[in-house]
Formats: C-alpha cells, sequence, structure tokens
C-alpha cells in the first residue's frame, strides 16, 4: 500500500470563500483520519490572474480554518520548465499538435459542425481541425512567430493506447451523476484539449497531473466540478507512465440561494466571515468536521 499523501490545491485568483473552507477541510480530515499527509500546492501558473496577495490570503485563511502543511510549498509557477519537458516530450511523440487559431475561430468551426460536439473538461469540445494544417503553413506560421497553443490530438492517443476502455480510476467519493467505484474514463467529453496555453505554454491540466505525480499523491480530493477533467488525467498518466492516485469528488457547497459560491462572489470570503466575528470552530462545525 502506498503512503497515504493528499493535498488541497488552490489557485491564488481570488479570495477563498466557504467551498475552498469545505475542501480544504475534507482534505485535511482525510489526511489526518487516515495518518497521512497533508500538502498544500499553489497552482498559479496563470501569472496574469494570480497574485502575491491572494497566496498570502490563502495561508492566512487556511492557518485561521486550523490546517496545518508541509513546508516547502510547492508553488507551480517555480516550476515551468517540467511543465514545457512534458510538452516537449508530448509534442516529440506526435501527441499534441500547434494550434494558431484564435478562439473565435475555433468557436466558428466548432459552430459549422453538423452536430454540437458537446461540453469536456473545458467547455465545449473541440473534436480537432475539420482540416489539419499543411506542413508547408505549420513551418511558415512557425518562422512568422505566430503564437500557438499545443493541442492533444485524440486521434494520436487512440492511435497510442489502442481502445481507451480499459484506462479506469478509482473513485471513492462520486461523480455529478453518481459515478464511484472502478470508473471507465470518458474519452468522448475530451476532444482535442489545450495542453499548453499560447500565454503560458502549459495549462492546469498538464501542471496538475505532473505534480500529484512528483509529490507521490495517493489520494486525489477535490470538487466534483473536475471529474470531468479526471478521465483526461488518466489519459496523460497512461501517455507519461505516471502512477494513478485514488480519486475522491466531493459535492461543491452552495450558498442560501443555492448556487455555487464562486470567487467573485465576496459575501462569503473568509476574510469577510472572519471579519465579522464568525469563528474558525463554527465553520468545521457547519461542515461535520470537529476535532
Ligand atoms: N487549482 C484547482 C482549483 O483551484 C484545483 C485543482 C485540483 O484539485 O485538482 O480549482
Amino acid at each position: 500500500m502506498r503512503d497515504f499523501i493528499t493535498r488541497f490545491a488552490p489557485s491564488p485568483t481570488g479570495q477563498l470563500h466557504l467551498g475552498h473552507a469545505y475542501s480544504a477541510l475534507i482534505v485535511f480530515e482525510a489526511a489526518r483520519k487516515a495518518g497521512g499527509r497533508f500538502l498544500l500546492r499553489i497552482e498559479d501558473i496563470d501569472t496574469i490572474r494570480c497574485s502575491p496577495e491572494f497566496e498570502v490570503g490563502i495561508f492566512e485563511d487556511l492557518d485561521w480554518l486550523g490546517l496545518e502543511w508541509e513546508e516547502p510549498v510547492r508553488r507551480q509557477s517555480e516550476h515551468f520548465d517540467d511543465y514545457f519537458a512534458v510538452i516537449d516530450a508530448l509534442a516529440t511523440r506526435s501527441l499534441v499538435y500547434r494550434c494558431f487559431k484564435t478562439r473565435k475561430e475555433v468557436m466558428e468551426e466548432i459552430g459549422r459542425a453538423p452536430h454540437h460536439p458537446g461540453e469536456g473538461p473545458d467547455g465545449i469540445i473541440y473534436p480537432g481541425p475539420s482540416e489539419p494544417m499543411s506542413i508547408d503553413e505549420d513551418a511558415a506560421r512557425i518562422a512568422a512567430g505566430d503564437p500557438f497553443a499545443w493541442r492533444l490530438s485524440m486521434q494520436a492517443v487512440e492511435e497510442a493506447l489502442g481502445d481507451l476502455s480499459h484506462l479506469t480510476f478509482t473513485e471513492i467519493g462520486a461523480g455529478p451523476n453518481g459515478e464511484t467505484g472502478e470508473c471507465v474514463i470518458q474519452p468522448d467529453f475530451i476532444g482535442d484539449v489545450i495542453l499548453a496555453r499560447k500565454d503560458i505554454g502549459t495549462s492546469y491540466h498538464i501542471a496538475v497531473t505532473l505534480d500529484d505525480a512528483l509529490q507521490d499523491i495517493s489520494h486525489v480530493i477535490r470538487g466534483q466540478d473536475l471529474f470531468f477533467a479526471t478521465s483526461l488525467h488518466r489519459i496523460l498518466q497512461e501517455l507519461l507512465d505516471l502512477p494513478v492516485p485514488v480519486y475522491q469528488h466531493h459535492e461543491l457547497m452552495t450558498g442560501e440561494d443555492g448556487e455555487r459560491f464562486t470567487k467573485r462572489d465576496k459575501s462569503e470570503t473568509l476574510a469577510s466571515l472572519r471579519e465579522s466575528g464568525v469563528k474558525a470552530a463554527d465553520i468545521r462545525e457547519q461542515f461535520g468536521i470537529n476535532w
């Protein structure tokens, strides 16, 4: 049996709210109960949206909630080279291709498809270019210095891995439709996702999958909104020969109006609750976590 190691991995793009507190407490409590390790990882590859000020807020909020984590904290913005190396390796194996299109062009292309392709982990599924770019045009655009994203080629993935229905992961929580136990991945909901964004040269999917492996995470515990992304992460693990953690997706907290908390919603941030006199113990109790 692997040692129990889990992590809470917030992005410092805003202040933490009750939904984050719920997630962090579930993760921390799982480690505590298992006598395992709890890591904190700062997912700040989006250097435009993330700010050091929000990162400080994360430390303050989690400390206030009563959590303790190991040092040093892995900060993804300090490890871009690791993520670029993964993209290079996938490019060398022709598992990703350059996409020079703008978002608008991609949406127009999807709009011309006979059927709506459905929603994947990153929004509307991009089934891939209707016509692949010629080698000459590719070379010309690279030479011109045009910016490009790297997209996963699901066709190349299927050629490399064969029938994807042998790829499974163990879910000890539940997906949004009650998926639990040994779950077969759902490749039809992925499409040619972006693995390296034009602006930052990597993506959440690459960074999270690689870091979970590098940090030896045995249990990935996170919100249900990431359940479908797990199929993609499982494919990346297979392509990169990485270990497969156990997954536990938990329900998302909603406010009194039944809507999910978002970072734009200032009313329920942990900082504002703290200022208004709410105690960390009240929050833990609200979520049925007492120690
Ligand atoms: N950084 C992600 C977020 O803030 C969480 C990633 C994960 O737990 O896999 O939503």
